[in-house]
Formats: C-alpha cells, structure tokens, sequence
C-alpha cells in the first residue's frame, strides 16, 4: 500500500480493529465485503452515496483513469479530479473502509460552503463542473509526458456528457427558437413509473416572457419606419440588417433590435445525444397542501433495464432512431427524511452483485430490495 493510499483508510490499531469488526459484521464472505464502506465526516453521506454510485459505473471509472490532471497543480479543479481518481481507485479495490479526507479537503477549498451543502445531486454537479474544466484543457504536444506532470490523453468523452436540446415556439409569431446544451443528468418528475416521469418530461410547458426575436424585429421596423424622415447611413443599415433577417429567417444581434418583445411561448426539451451513463434525477421537492415546499413521498418504479423504443424516442427525441437505446441499472441513491435534513445511502452493483451502501455500513442485497428503494438518482450505463 503506498504513501497516497493511506490517506483515505484509517490508520492506527484501533482504526484497524474498527476496520475489522466492520468488514467482519457486514462481510458478504470470508475475504470480507468487496464493496468498501465510506467514513461520514460530518454531514457527509451526501458525497459518499455519490462516490459509491459513480464507482458502480465502469464506463466512468475508465473515463476518469484517463483524464489528465496536472499532478503537481494546486489548481483547484485539478486536485479534486487527483483526489477523486485516488480516491475511486481506492473504492474500487474494495478491502478497507476509507476515509473521503483529502477528497473533502479539495472539494471545501474549491467550495467554501461544501460544509453546508447537503444534497448528492449538487456535489454531482460540483464534481462534473472539475472534470469539464480539467478535461477540457488545450492537450498539449508533448513528447515525454512526465517531464511536465502530465498524463498524456486525448479526445475524451465524459460517459454522462449528452445533449439536450430545447425548442421554444413564440404564440404570437410562429418563431421558433433552438439551442442544445450539454446535458450530464436528466431531471423529471416523479410520477408512478419511470416511463411516466418520461413522458411528461417531453411535454410542452408554457412560457410568458419568451423574449421573440421575430417580434422584436417586427416591432422596431414599426418604430423605425416613424423615424424615417431623420435618415442616416447608420439608421438605412439598421433597417436593411432587419428586413433581411426577416426575410431569411436568421438571428440578428441584438444590438440591431431597438425595442424587445416580450411573448407567450412553448417550450419543449428533447434528448439529441443520449449518454453512456444516463444519470436521472428525481425532483423530489413539490408543493404541499399548505403551500410550503416539501419532499415527496411517492413511490416511483423504476426497472433493472431501461429500453427507449421508437414510440418512446419519438416522445423523447430530437433524432428518433429504429434502434432501442439499452441501458441497465448500476446504482440508485436513495434519501431517508424529509426536506430539511436526512441520510443518503446507494444501493449499487458491484460485479453481478447488489449491496447497500450506508457510510461505513455495506451489506448485501437482493434485487427487489433494490427496486422498492425511493430513487433520488438513479445511474443507468448503456449497453450497446
Ligand atoms: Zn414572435
């Protein structure tokens, strides 16, 4: 064991009889569990229910081996992406109850309210915010990696990066405006089955301040054409600049628009890339019967497979395809309590067995165990 990985499992003869009487308690055969648990800190099951969903999914794990992190930077998003790989490298092995110290220290210096921040799905996106900044770094040319600290790679595709497109369609107009945006989780609703949650994710919602460029433009040739009798070279472009884009239908910068128009709109999200590991989050926070916020206590269903079919990429999709887009179950985090505070567990997959992760606590599980558990976020890696 070397220096680096004695940071993460606890030292000392009474860490190691601590250590033993874990791993004797919750051991799944006699070499003991080979799922590690995780040492809470303080307040942080949040984090070790992530990092034990992350390390379920092999096409990440792969991933992350790869990215190249400057090995002496004190770069922030640097050293929690080198203590995350340690950290997971560790997990990975199995054999000892870890302590998450030094990842947590990365992670409070990069964010000074991490202390306060008690929700799985936030650390996930503080975590794959350091990896987009670390991994999408000029590469540079060189010819004997280590002489910079560097770990030479290229062209890596994180597995939760997908694509989400959105359309918005102004009432008024017509106009229809697209953008896509990079996607590393999908949210939905929770309703009784996942398929529902599916289904209602691609359906329209109603804007009213959809800002319309196809009106705007509309409205200040209105205004313009009242000014015309004070004509200048500047104010001819301005209008030919609009008139033109009306007529090809192309975007024009705002600074040629003179007064905006504010419209009722739809707005519609596709999936137009589906990801190698289709993170979903369940927005467990809804309205209660007396207004306030609150955590949701429905059951939602989800499966060991998930298969989009051609109907349900017709519903989902911006590029419907033939092909069912496979994915299976590697882990599901779940959240005991309500709204303002509680405990994050992981029931995860670990080579063809089920465990249930609670911080130090790993015990073997059977499926529908899995499957009655209340998914806060559940991971899905594909097959192809
Ligand atoms: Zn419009």
């Amino acid at each position: 064991m070397g220096a680096t990985s004695s940071r993460y499992i606890i030292s000392g003869i009474g860490g190691s009889l601590l250590v033993f009487a874990l791993t004797t308690f919750f051991a799944s055969d006699e070499n003991g569990p080979s799922v590690s648990g995780i040492f809470n800190l303080g307040n942080t099951c949040f984090l070790n229910s992530l990092l034990q969903g992350l390390s379920s999914c092999k096409t990440f794990f792969d991933f992350l081996a790869k990215v190249s992190v400057r090995l002496k930077s004190k770069d922030p998003n640097d050293v929690i992406v080198r203590e995350l790989k340690a950290f997971l490298r560790f997990l990975k092995e199995g054999k000892e109850t870890l302590r998450p110290n030094a990842l947590v220290n990365s992670l409070s210096q990069r964010f000074p309210h991490f202390g306060q921040q008690h929700d799985s799905h936030e650390i996930f996106y503080v975590i794959q915010e350091s990896i987009s900044e670390v991994n999408k770094r000029p590469l540079r040319s060189l010819k004997i990696p280590d002489l910079n600290g560097m770990e030479k790679e290229e062209n890596l595709k994180n597995p939760f990066h997908g694509l989400m497109s959105t359309e918005v369609t102004c009432s008024v107009c017509g106009h229809k405006s697209f953008t896509l945006e990079s996607m590393f989780d999908i949210s939905v609703t929770i309703t009784p089955s996942l398929e529902e949650s599916f289904k209602i994710l691609s359906t329209e919602e109603i804007i009213d301040d959809f800002q319309c460029q196809r009106c705007s433009i509309e409205a200040s040739l209105e205004i313009l054409k009242d000014k015309r009798h004070f004509p200048s070279e500047i104010f001819w472009k301005k209008v030919e600049t609009l008139r033109k884009s009306l007529e090809r239908r192309i975007s024009v910068d705002d600074a040629e628009i003179v007064i905006f128009r504010k419209q009722r709109a739809s707005l519609c999200h596709k999936i137009a890339r589906f990801p190698d590991i289709l993170c979903i989050h369940c927005k467990w926070l809804v309205q209660g019967p007396l207004g306030y916020i609150q955590k949701s206590t429905a059951q939602m269903k989800f499966d060991l497979n998930l298969e989009i079919d051609w109907l349900m990429q017709k519903k989902l999709c911006l590029n419907p395809s033939q092909n069912t887009v496979k994915y299976e179950l590697r882990a599901v985090i779940e959240h005991l309590g309500g709204s303002l505070g509680g405990h994050y567990l992981t029931y995860r997959l670990n080579s063809g067995v089920w465990y249930l992760c609670s911080d130090v606590d790993v015990r073997e599980v059977f499926e529908d165990e899995v499957l009655r558990a209340q998914p806060y976020m559940l991971f899905y890696e594909r097959v192809k």
